[in-house]
């Protein structure tokens, strides 16, 4: 799986189901892009919130 770190979220594009439920209820973030996922395989530094 690609991790949401690499992955550019392009605004024009609806994310799909499996997107939208990573970013929907965040439990990690990443340390290094402070970015947030459900999933800590989506971070590449992900540390628990
Ligand atoms: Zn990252």
């Amino acid at each position: 799986m690609k991790t949401l770190c690499k992955m550019r979220l392009n605004t024009d594009e609806k994310p799909d189901k499996a997107l939208r439920k990573l970013l929907s209820f965040p439990k990690y973030y990443c340390r290094k892009c402070l970015r947030t996922a459900a999933e800590k395989g989506a971070l590449c530094k992900p540390e628990k919130l």
